[in-house]
């Protein structure tokens, strides 16, 4: 069987194309024709299934470890899809910094459809998880677990062998949104997970250019509940989309390397500064490769925050960039840097905000493909613009220093 960089490239072929082309055909048709009345033909409305969009399926299935792949018009879509398996009065535990869309979803719309709603930090409070799945005999156990495998923006490492195994052993599904780390960093299905989705906006389209969501299933009878969701509440990707997410996946691991050593450098640069005085990075620090390895991460992403120390403000830091592009979103070949307090994160209350941990010092990084001396060179003129702006009688203890043997 090919390994995981060949299936990247090539797919598993849906057996459409004769001509010898060497990428699968865009179909641009919503409707099939039937060879007779009565005739039950592979394909027969767009909705229902489209030989571009089955690639894609077929692939991230593949990648994932899964029966069936589901490819949708958003990753709030796949979600969307995926939640609409459950009915009203059961109660989902979901983790308590999961993606804002995701979570004002459950929050803001499936309460009024009944769903019961429990968060809860599900990276260090074993024991607090497991009340809030069993119930606690107060309520009944919890159908569902959902969260994500690293958190945003605080970059937190969900063990997804842990969280499966307690909650499998109150029957309730795992469904694990592994946008920041891609099959290529982990596959939950083989930690127990139950369900796996993804914004594939993000890393595996890779160039900021589409907007996509995918699901996999562990077992046909999931896989059945999420395509009667697919095809009845019916917010598929479109073929042109399909394509532009399988062209993505082709080079996922090239990225995600250059990514990975990338954010890697960055963070180490950050973690000297004189001006920062939190990085956040998963693995960061002695013996953080084998704590990863431990919750079944082979790499920590791209994805990376810090905080400039106090009176410092982190809007100069971001409107000084020239390489980081001041942008929401992440995953792309380009860098991107944003403030989660006024950007993606401003519709959380202050003080929900400060006690999840995301202050109003917090930047977030997206790190690119660049060459990292620019990235580093860029952040490192930002943060001296943001010591200028300082007031005059305010100053860092042995900045100059600092700065001089960091340059040197
Ligand atoms: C972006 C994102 C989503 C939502 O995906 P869209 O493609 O924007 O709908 C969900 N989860 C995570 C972790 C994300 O980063």
């Amino acid at each position: 069987m090919a390994r995981f960089n060949t299936q990247l490239v090539h797919g598993l072929p849906v057996h459409d194309n004769d001509t010898g082309a060497v990428n699968p055909p865009i179909y641009n048709s919503s409707t099939y024709t039937f060879p007779f009345v009565g005739a039950s033909p592979r394909y027969d409305y767009a909705r229902s299934g489209n030989p571009t969009r089955d690639f894609l399926e077929q692939q991230i299935a593949q990648l994932e470890h899964g029966t069936r792949g589901f490819a949708f018009a958003s990753g709030l879509a796949a979600i969307h899809a995926v939640l609409s398996i459950f009915k009203p009065g059961d109660r989902i535990v979901a983790g308590d910094n999961v993606y804002g869309g995701s979570y004002s979803q459950l929050n803001d719309h499936f309460t009024r459809w009944g769903l019961q709603l429990t968060t809860v930090n599900t990276s260090d409070d074993f024991e607090r998880l497991e009340r809030a799945i069993s119930g606690n005999g107060d309520t009944a156990p919890a159908k569902a677990v959902y969260f994500e495998t690293i958190t945003n923006p605080l970059l937190q490492v969900n063990d997804v062998n842990r969280i499966a195994a307690i909650a499998h052993r109150y029957g309730a599904l795992v469904i694990v949104d592994n946008t920041f780390v891609t099959p290529y960093n982990q596959q939950p299905l083989d930690l127990g997970a139950d369900v796996v989705l993804h914004s594939a906006t993000k890393y595996l389209a890779g160039h900021s250019d589409v907007i996509a969501g995918l699901v996999v299933t562990s077992s046909e009878d999931l896989a059945e509940r999420i395509y009667f969701a697919q095809n009845r509440l019916g917010g598929i990707l479109p073929p042109q989309e399909c394509d532009a997410v399988r062209r993505g996946i082709q080079t996922l691991a090239l990225r995600m390397d250059r990514q990975q050593k990338n954010a890697s450098a960055v963070a180490h640069y950050l973690l000297k500064h004189p001006l920062v005085s939190k990085v956040h990075y998963p693995g960061l620090g002695e013996g953080g490769d084998r704590e990863l390895a431990a919750k079944g991460l082979k790499g920590a992403g791209g994805v990376l925050s810090f905080e400039v120390k106090e009176g410092v403000d982190p809007a100069v830091v971001l409107n000084n960039l020239k390489v980081f592009r001041l942008a929401v979103s992440l995953g792309a070949v380009e860098s991107l840097a944003e403030l989660p307090a006024r950007m993606t994160h401003f519709e959380m209350p202050r003080e929900e905000r400060l006690k999840v941990g995301i202050t109003d010092e917090l930047i977030r990084l997206s790190i690119g493909i660049e060459d990292v001396d620019d990235l580093i060179e860029d952040l490192g003129q930002a943060l001296e613009k943001a010591y200028e702006a300082l007031n005059d009688h305010q100053t860092i203890d042995g900045f100059d220093q600092q700065i001089d043997k960091l340059l040197s």
